[in-house]
């Protein structure tokens, strides 16, 4: 499986990293050793001072395409879950300055914590879910998913004219503003609507 992470796809999180409000999806890819599940800790890597929490609605695709056009996508995901796109901000700046790719910033080792997947069934529509994250107990961002620039379909049909979408895929969807630091000892609590799907320290 793959992870597909999209950039700046909330507004009010494009301003306040001074970036431009893109006018195509934006997205990088993180390999599945990033993945950090069942509310394990993260480890605060060496190599970075300053990691920035990212929550984002993750989407798990469940079905083979190419080329999937946007009144289709609906059909290849059912489920969604909640993650965080540990992002080295430092290291993240440096890319950006040299034009250089953003892996070493986005796709290290427990990058993507991921909690498990629900049924939109049980949610409804994909386009108006409720979302936030708490630090410590304090809320640090919250968001809709009707906020986002580009719909979860546009952004499947965006990605799947390069890359073939496969089952058990991930997309990350993009992060509302608020984005911030941990340091060792915080906890980091996310919610979709009232329902609590990820809990875990910073070690
Ligand atoms: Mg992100």
């Amino acid at each position: 499986m793959k992870i597909i992470a999209i950039g700046r796809n909330y507004i009010n999180h494009a301003r306040e990293l001074d970036n431009p409000v893109p006018k195509e999806p934006l997205f990088f890819m993180m390999p599945d050793s990033a993945l950090l599940k069942n509310n394990q800790p993260f480890f605060y890597p060496d190599f970075s001072d300053e990691i920035h929490f990212e929550v984002e609605i993750v989407v798990r695709l469940n079905r083979l395409g190419k080329n999937i056009a946007p009144e289709f996508a609906y059909r290849y995901y059912n489920e969604i879950g909640i993650g965080i796109d540990f992002t080295a901000r430092d290291l993240q700046k440096k890319c950006k300055e040299k034009g250089l790719p953003w892996e070493i910033a986005k796709s290290f080792d427990g990058a993507a914590p991921i909690s498990n997947f629900i049924s939109l069934e049980k949610l409804g529509d994909i386009n108006n879910i409720n979302f936030r994250l708490d630090l410590n107990g304090d809320t640090v961002q919250q968001g809709n998913t009707k906020e986002m620039i580009f719909s979860t379909d546009q952004l499947v049909a965006y990605v799947s004219k390069f890359i073939t979408i496969k089952i058990g895929d991930l997309l990350f969807t993009g992060t509302p503003a608020g984005v911030g630091p941990v340091k060792i000892g915080d906890r980091l609590t996310a919610y979709i609507e009232e329902e609590k799907m990820l809990d875990f320290f910073i070690k």
